[in-house]
């Protein structure tokens, strides 16, 4: 997969602007401030339909600018595609493949990408929401019934803790607690298995990766925390099941006098490890940054393994604090589908790549 050709008109700041990128590595230079990260968002949105920076599409159209536009011509599943992107102040965003038009969710059929920003470093260091939502975005891109999974677990997760939080002023509100603590018990188990499987995965593609990126043969484990009483976290969806029933009937009184719900795959979390300790205590800020695009890259693995090629790579500001031979295997190493890598005006790096060099400036690209 492949985005060959970008045309941005009035977006964020740049007013009329194309770009043509390699098959391989592209590395965005630039100093501060001047449209690198701007230019990842919008082959980002040629994918998502949605920015990774803002939830308001209004924000993306240019200071002084009624609307928008990107068109983009792409590479995937060995076809060239067009697609366009309109957006509008006060109109929904429009959205063309090949002229046709299409949702947001849709793109992702046509085209995908990996991005790597620096909030990713979360990944390691913050609480387990973020890796949670890290499976979540993965496992539902390659399993399109895990996001129905997750939307209904969601949907059982928000009436059951607004049952835990007001039944003290509506005791009535109990009678239909069970029901949605085995629901929920029901949904858990589904996405366990789903998690359970993927975790695997990555903790597979990812440890090759770290190892070799770190240079100094650094082992990264992964692996992946669930409902303390489910025995097999491989098992079947019935077995889980009913292990996490047991949780369940053990909690129920404590959920209801701590108004919160203490069972459920809302927990989970992916404990990673770098050569046996705790990344989130013990990684230094190379190996925090190593471990978190090990992580990315490896995503990239499975999604190959799966449809067969590999999704864009989008790198913003990954070379900061890497050491030469870190950052030499970001620039040469990586390897595969197409990288889109921003770094800040260096000539240095720049002239350490075997890819294509952008170098952009107040909006132009060169
Ligand atoms: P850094 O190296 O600091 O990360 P960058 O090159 O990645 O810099 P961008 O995030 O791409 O910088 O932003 C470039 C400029 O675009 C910023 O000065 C920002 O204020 C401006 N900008 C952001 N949104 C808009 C918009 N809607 N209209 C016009 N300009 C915008
Ligand atoms: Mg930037």
């Amino acid at each position: 997969m492949r985005v060959e050709k970008i045309a941005l008109n009035g977006f964020r700041n740049y007013e009329w602007e194309t770009a043509e990128f390699g098959s391989g590595t592209n590395v965005i230079s630039g100093h501060n401030a001047q449209g690198k990260t701007n230019l990842l968002e919008a082959v980002y949105m040629l994918s998502a339909g949605r920015s990774f920076r803002t939830r308001f599409d209004k924000e993306l159209i240019g200071f002084g600018y009624s609307s928008a536009e990107i068109l983009a011509d792409v590479v995937s599943h060995d076809r060239s595609q067009t697609i366009n992107i309109l957006l509008r102040q006060g109109f929904a965003k429009k959205i063309l493949v090949n002229g046709v038009k299409k949702s947001a969710g849709e793109l992702s059929q046509v085209i995908n990408t990996v991005l790597f920003c620096p909030d990713d470093l979360n990944l390691i260091k913050e609480g387990a929401a973020v890796r949670r939502r890290l499976m979540d975005n993965a496992i539902s891109q390659i399993r399109p019934r895990y996001g129905e999974i997750l939307s209904e677990f969601n949907r059982l997760y928000e009436h059951k803790s607004r049952i835990l939080k007001d039944w003290r002023e509506k005791p009535s509100l109990l009678d239909t607690l069970d029901e949605f603590s085995d629901g929920m018990c029901r949904a858990s188990a589904q996405l366990i298995r789903y998690r359970a499987a993927f975790a695997a995965r990555l903790d597979q593609a990812a440890a090759p990766i770290h190892s070799e990126f770190s240079g100094a043969g650094e082992e990264l484990s992964i692996s992946y925390s669930t409902v303390s009483t489910v025995k097999n976290i491989y098992g079947s969806a019935k077995e889980i099941y009913y292990d996490i029933c047991e949780h369940q009937e053990k909690h129920r009184q404590a959920e209801i006098e701590s108004g919160q719900c203490l069972t459920g795959a809302h927990k989970d979390d992916l404990e990673i490890a770098i050569n046996g300790k705790a990344a989130r205590s013990f990684a230094s800020q190379g190996q925090t940054r190593t471990a978190a695009l090990s992580i990315k890259l490896a995503e990239r693995e499975i999604f190959l393994a799966e449809t067969g090629e590999y999704p864009i790579l989008l790198l913003d500001d990954v070379l900061s604090e890497l050491d030469t031979k870190r950052q030499e295997f970001v620039l040469n190493r990586i390897g595969g589908g197409q990288t889109l890598i921003t770094c800040c005006e260096d000539e240095e790096i720049s002239s350490r790549t075997g890819g294509r060099v952008l170098f952009v400036e107040k909006g132009r690209i060169r």
